[in-house]
This record gives structure tokens, sequence and C-alpha cells, in this order.
């Protein structure tokens, strides 16, 4: 009897050992995210068809170096040579979802051809990352029905879109977003060309000083109260 009373005690401590410990961190993590909301607006960057390692290494350090969490639409057929900075986004708290495997219009496809390009992406994302949970980014922001039936995500496009790719103009890019920029707002580059990469931190910057405070993705929604839906669409994540 004494021998089961005392393994009751050691459970009991060790339960409550395992309570403790875990409380106090869910607790900061709620107040955290409360406090956010209350005091500044919120903004999303994003950015599509990477990686590329000659520019999207150089923006994960100026990232970094700003204490910015950004969202990352990645192409399946780029992630052999850069597996290292996906790895490297995931543990640095970026959001990672998908772009396609070969960057194609995913409208029309039939169902295999949709799961060759999304779910074979996924899955690649999976293996390195040993977790899911992509959301998804349909190439040039095309959607149909069929997209809408087969993702298992959440379609995520934006509200902002200098299209960095044209003219690559760093000062044009800047002044496009800083001049539109609105709480709740997602931009859209593209962190495979040098000057949008210097354009986003220059962006993050200016906005600093404007009091953004710049979240994934999954976070903005989180802290409008949104609950992402598979075949879904958001835009933007408004007050
Ligand atoms: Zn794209």
């Amino acid at each position: 009897m004494q021998k089961r009373a005392a393994v009751l005690m050691l459970s009991l401590s060790l339960l409550l050992g395992v309570v403790i410990q875990r409380t106090p961190s869910a607790a900061l993590t709620a107040d955290a995210s409360a406090n956010i909301e209350a005091d500044r607006p919120l903004i999303a960057l994003t950015f599509d068809d990477g990686p590329r390692r000659a520019t999207t290494e150089e923006l994960l350090d100026g990232l970094d170096q700003r204490g910015v969490k950004a969202t990352f639409f990645l192409v399946g057929e780029m992630l052999p040579d850069c597996e290292d900075l996906v790895e490297r986004m995931d543990r640095e708290g970026h959001q990672i979802g998908t772009h396609s495997y070969d960057h194609v219009y995913l409208t029309g496809l039939s169902a295999a051809d949709f799961s060759r390009q999304v779910d074979r992406t996924e899955a690649r994302l999976t293996e390195l990352l040993g977790h899911g949970g992509f959301v998804l980014r349909p190439p040039y922001g095309r959607i149909d029905n069929g997209v809408e039936k087969r993702a298992h995500s959440a379609l995520i496009l934006w509200s902002i879109d200098p299209e960095d790719w044209d003219d690559k103009n760093t000062d044009r890019i800047v002044e496009h977003i800083v001049s539109q920029a609105r709480d709740g707002d997602i931009i859209l580059l593209h962190d495979i060309y040098p000057t949008s990469v210097a354009a986003a931190l220059r962006v993050v910057d200016e906005l600093h000083r404007k009091g953004f405070l710049f979240v994934t993705v999954e976070e903005l929604a989180r802290q409008r109260h949104v609950e992402l839906k598979p075949g879904q669409t958001y835009r933007s994540f408004y007050p």
C-alpha cells in the first residue's frame, strides 16, 4: 500500500511539474498576442517564386537583423538547391507556403496534375521540415472552382502589388508600398530579384518608423480572429 501511495505521489508531482512548467509560457504567449493587436498596425510581407540562394539569403539576413517575420511561397523545383535556406526560414519563425512545383497555372488542371504541382511540393517540404500546414498561393493569383475544391489549405492572395518584376526599380517599389500600406494589408514581392530584396528591407525600415509591426499571414489572421479555411481565398485582414 505504501509503495502504491509513493508511486501515486511521484506520478502526481511529475504531472504537476509538467503543468507548472507549461503554464507560464502559454500565458506569456497569450499576453504577447493580446498586446500585438492593441498596440500597432499589422502588415504581412510575402515573397513568391523562391527560394533563390543569391537573393533569399540576403533577405533572410536583413529580416533577421530587423526582427521581422515574413511569409514565403516556395516553388517546388527551387527547393533542391536551397534546402538549408528553407530550414532556416522555418527555424527563424517565418511562415512557409507553396506556390506550385513548376510555377504553372493551377486552373484547369486534372486532379492528378494538381496533385503533381501542389501535393508534391507539400510532400517535399514536409520531408524536409518534419511538419505540414502550408498555405497555398496559386501562381499569378489564378483560382477557379477546381483549385478551390482541391486545395487542402487556405488560398492566400494579396492587397498590395507593386509589380516588382516589371521595372525592377527599388525606389518606385518602396514608394508604391509605403504610400498604400494599411493595417491588415498583405504585400506581394518576389525574393528572386536583388531590387525587390533591397525594396523589402527599405519598406520594413520606413513602415517601422510609422509604427507597423510585420507578422506572418498566419499571425495576421489569428490577430484578426479569422480562421483560415481550405479552398477559401484571403487577400487582406483589415480590422
Ligand atoms: Zn509566382
